[in-house]
């Protein structure tokens, strides 16, 4: 067996942290190295989700912990039974974490017996964020390669089939001589596949799958967002030779609105008050996914104040609370004034300065800011 990398450096904590720590830890990396949260390499985060996997085993049971911090490795290794591998696992561990929503994957992890597997297929699907938030099922056309139907994949022309490959005799691999050396490779004549088709399939010239287009019903959950993916299992691309087809993933990209922003489950979005409601106090109609409702302007706000309505956000896809609008004010000034209305302006200014009260509240602490600033700059 190859040495082993420290089960705390895997999970990467410290040799005292707590069940908690090492459960927190366990639980990001996981996430982080999830095969179906790394499609693009799933076969080295299927390794590395595997050692995470197992150093979290031995780290979680506290006899096991005792004795690999005495022993090491050698003292859980036979501990380990036979309980690694089995890509099952993968369901079992995150059932937690992801719910349903990436489903299991496949008995057939990376297995290569027969004709490969076909490709995983990503599909970038753009929605609203009224979509995304509601949830919504979308019709998507997308290209694949298909099982050819006329000679059901085999490649040979109906009614002939294909023959063992006269190079290899069937077996995929040719020795050849080089110099003192015989070296094994694929063959040439049958690319390995140990057979050799003699009278092609007229549709799909001998490939034994066909481009095509199919249509799909996707679900989408209610409150995904951006850069989450949905597996649609088997409706990638068909594999050769009758061997399993891929998933495909359907990427969500939810596009920007024209009020909200969205940061997790809460909402936020600007709402102009003008500068009266606002010395004044008042009602005022703000916008939420569910409909107009109102809100309370308190008297002497200020611009940039921000404003919380529980519960008019979004409710997560993986579970937890719905979240929050956040409105935040800006005061608007006034434009376009008639004479009338400016000389009213200056007689508000007049009378405020004449009060001697204070009407500023930021006024008198930016004046001893800029004050001070300049005394260090001078002195
Ligand atoms: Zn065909
Ligand atoms: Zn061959």
């Amino acid at each position: 067996m190859a040495t082993k990398e420290d089960f705390y450096k895997i999970l990467n904590v410290e040799r005292n942290a707590s069940d908690a720590e090492i459960k927190k830890s366990y639980r990001s990396l996981a996430m982080k190295h999830h095969p179906d949260r790394n499609v693009d390499n799933p076969v080295a985060a299927e390794e590395k989700f595997k050692q995470i996997k197992e150093a979290y085993e031995i780290l979680s049971d506290p006899k096991k912990r005792a004795a690999y911090d005495q022993f090491g490795h050698a003292g859980v290794d036979q501990s380990m039974g036979g309980g690694r591998g089995g890509s099952g696992d993968f369901g079992d561990a995150f059932s937690d974490i992801f719910g349903d929503m990436f489903g299991r994957r496949g008995g057939n992890g990376g297995g290569q017996q027969g004709g490969q597997r076909g490709s995983d297929l990503r599909y970038n699907l753009e929605i609203s964020l009224e979509e995304a938030v509601a949830g919504t099922e979308q019709k998507i056309r997308i290209p694949v390669l298909v099982t050819c139907g006329d000679c059901s994949g085999s490649g040979a022309k109906k009614g002939s089939s294909p023959v063992t490959c006269s190079m290899c005799h069937g077996h995929g691999q040719v020795r050849m001589q080089q110099g003192f050396f015989t070296v094994q490779q694929t063959c040439p004549t049958c690319r390995g596949t140990g057979k050799q088709i003699k009278d092609p399939c007229g549709k799909c010239y001998g490939q034994g799958r066909i481009k095509d287009e199919k249509t799909l019903s996707a679900k989408i959950p209610a409150g995904v967002d951006t850069g989450d993916r949905i597996r649609l299992s088997g409706e990638g691309e068909a594999g050769q030779m009758g061997a399993p087809s891929g998933d495909l993933y359907i990427e969500i990209h939810v596009r920007q609105h024209a009020i909200f922003k969205r940061d997790g489950a809460n909402l936020s979005c600007e709402v102009p008050i003008s500068f009266v409601t606002a010395c004044l106090g008042g009602e005022i109609e703000v916008p939420t996914l569910g409909g107009k409702v109102l809100l309370k302007i308190p008297a002497e706000t200020q611009t940039g104040k921000l404003f919380r309505l529980r519960g008019k956000g979004v409710k997560p896809v993986r579970g937890g609370p719905v979240g929050d609008l956040i409105c935040k004010v800006l005061i608007e000034t006034p434009v376009n004034l008639t004479a009338e209305q400016k000389s009213l302006v200056e007689k508000l200014d007049e009378s405020l300065l004449s009060n001697g009260k204070h009407h500023s509240p930021q006024e008198s602490s930016w004046i001893s800011s800029v004050k001070n600033f300049f005394d260090k700059v001078t002195g």
